[in-house]
């Protein structure tokens, strides 16, 4: 590397490091089960990142670990597939690096989403059939001497999974002064896989006795994979409408070693779990929040039934703000028929 860029290098890390020194750590929100009396549930609030979910945490990996590599050099266009969140967060650490940053989307992506990778200053690569954005990125990067940052297969190794201040690590520290400080239960969902293999390895590194669980959609092949580990892809035709959780392929960051269980849940439950979750706490969650709830749910009910008292530590994925147009409109939801409301009443006692 030429002495230029290798002081563009140093700068662009110092610019990533002095926005991670500026920023707060994401809350953990405590949440009486009065119902459950000895178990107590938290929430590992994500959405207040600046760019509003968990995937900022992934983004800024990313980066860092595509820097330090130097594949990405002060000339380099990024390009991700991805039509969601992780996304929105990497044009913002683009913006943040002076790098143009293409977003290859499915045509059908909600505009919402879209609206948010241009306001931090990404483009848009819209493709028509959803399954060839993986080639269309490889070709992008090709053709514009970029590079293809690859959510799905560097999610699990651009964590620093040891420490460093990841999600695990933080959680840990921030139930240090609970009554049951080592939760009985994580419970994660699983896009990348990123998350769970973070919190699973540091569980296991730091020998806690937490168990790890990851709630997925029923429509979703991680959970079939866990179980039959020939299974790797999904029956054509079958996807989930839950957005960041659920995916058709086993992808290379999912690593189900480190996984205790998995709970797969209906896409009717977990949005109304989002919705009673949203009305307990005042403010609109995601859909993929409403997955873990209905999950946490499941294993409350069962210390109960044991005679078993502790914590249960989940993550509030994103905020309710994207989701205008689908999960919190109501001909949308009409559209799935009204399976979510049993649901939603359901959760709302468990709340209560
Ligand atoms: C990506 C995502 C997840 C899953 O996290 P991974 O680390 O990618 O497995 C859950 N919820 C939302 C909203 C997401 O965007």
């Amino acid at each position: 590397m030429r002495d230029a860029d290798r002081a563009w290098l140093a700068e662009a890390i110092r610019r990533i490091e002095a926005d991670y020194n500026r920023s707060a750590d994401t809350h953990l929100i405590r949440v009486e089960l009065p119902r459950y009396p000895g178990i107590t549930l938290y929430l590992k609030d994500e959405s207040s990142h600046p760019t509003g979910s968990l995937k900022h945490r992934l983004a800024r990996s990313l980066f860092l670990y595509a820097l330090c590599n130097e594949w990405i050099g002060p000339r380099t266009t990024v390009i991700e597939a991805s039509s969601g969140s992780t996304a929105v967060s990497e044009a913002y650490f683009a913006r943040m690096l002076g790098l143009r940053f293409i977003a290859v989307v499915p045509a059908a992506t909600a505009a919402p989403k879209l609206d948010a990778i241009r306001f931090h200053g990404g483009e848009i690569h819209a493709v028509d059939d959803p399954r060839t954005v993986y080639d269309v990125a490889h070709r992008l990067a090709a053709e514009t001497g970029g590079h293809f940052i690859d959510q799905f297969t560097y999610a699990e190794r651009a964590t620093d999974w040891r420490g460093n201040n990841n999600i695990a690590e933080s959680i840990f520290a921030q139930m240090a002064e609970e009554e049951h400080p080592i939760p009985a239960w994580i419970v994660c969902g699983a896009g990348t896989g990123g998350t769970s293999a973070t919190i699973g390895r540091f569980i296991r590194y730091r020998r806690h006795a937490t168990r790890l669980c990851v709630a997925d959609p029923v429509h979703s092949v991680f959970h079939r994979h866990y179980a039959d580990r020939t299974v790797t892809t999904l029956p054509e035709g079958c996807a989930s409408r839950i957005e960041g959780i659920g995916r058709p392929r086993v992808e290379p960051s999912f690593v189900p070693g480190v996984i205790d269980r998995m709970i797969a849940v209906e896409d009717c439950d977990s949005l109304g779990a989002m919705r009673a979750l949203s009305d307990a706490l005042g403010r609109r969650v995601g859909g993929s929040t409403g997955t873990n709830i209905n999950a946490c749910m499941t294993l409350v009910e069962e210390m109960a039934a044991a005679g078993r008292t502790g914590s249960i530590v989940t993550l509030l994925c994103d905020g309710g703000e994207r989701y205008g147009c689908t999960y919190y409109d109501p001909d949308w939801l009409a559209g799935c028929g009204g399976a979510w409301e049993a649901s939603a009443e359901r959760t709302a006692a468990f709340l209560r």
